[in-house]
């Protein structure tokens, strides 16, 4: 009797020393699971709430960080962005954001605004909007980012309100959606624009497209 009762104390012993190192080990597998997704989401942009160009469930996600101030962002959406959009956006591959970045001042903030307002009221408008604006910028330095060229630029859409824009950018209706930006600049630490990041990645170079190219490839070879 005294054998088989000393055989059960160390059966159950030995379950509870199981027991306890199971869920120790489902404690450490979340452990490491849960740094690893936040290192992955602190360096990707945040892009809900932002223009976004493409499938929503593209598998890769790019995210301009520009300014309508800015030559080298207009230069650009006329030399890379047409062939991203024409080589991975439009396959489904890619889906492309656009985030503001204030780095000129008060005209940066000017064209920040408008975009938002058209983005929150005409959406569908928004990036015939963007590329317009981009091409009233002209090749020399000097003041152009004006509520009178905001309107100017606006009047080419039937579908965009005037009288909306017109508020939105006096009265600063959509400043949130701007500083929403602005946070988002400070915490990737953004020091130039374009800023082009795919997925978790900054492009060093944001007009080489070759590399781009194969960062994408890259992330899609990943995601299979
Ligand atoms: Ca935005």
């Amino acid at each position: 009797m005294k054998g088989t009762n000393s055989g059960l104390k160390t059966a159950v012993i030995l379950t509870i020393i199981i027991l306890g190192l199971m869920s120790a080990l489902v404690i450490i597998n979340n452990m490491n699971s849960e740094t690893i997704n936040k290192t992955i989401t602190s360096k990707a942009p945040q892009t809900e709430g932002q223009p976004t160009l493409g499938k929503a469930d593209a598998p890769v996600t790019i995210v301009e960080f520009g300014d309508f101030k800015c030559p080298a962002c207009k230069a650009w959406g006329e030399a890379i962005f047409p062939q991203l959009v024409h080589d991975y956006v439009d396959t489904g591959k890619v889906k492309f954001s656009y985030i503001n970045v204030l780095f000129h001042g008060e005209e940066s903030k000017l064209g920040a605004l408008a975009a938002e307002s058209v983005f929150k009221n005409s959406p569908n408008e928004y990036w015939d909007f963007h590329k317009e604006l981009f091409n009233e910028q002209p090749s020399h330095d000097t003041l152009w980012i004006t509520p009178e060229k905001i309107l100017e630029v606006g009047r080419k859409f039937k579908n965009i309100d005037i009288e909306k824009l017109k508020t939105d950018i006096e009265q600063q209706t959509v400043i949130e959606e701007v500083n929403n930006d602005l946070e988002l600049v400070q915490k990737l630490n953004i020091q130039q624009t374009p800023t082009i990041i795919i997925n978790d990645t900054k492009l060093d170079d944001p007009f080489d497209y070759e590399k781009l190219k194969s960062l994408i490839e890259n992330e899609l070879e990943e995601g299979n």
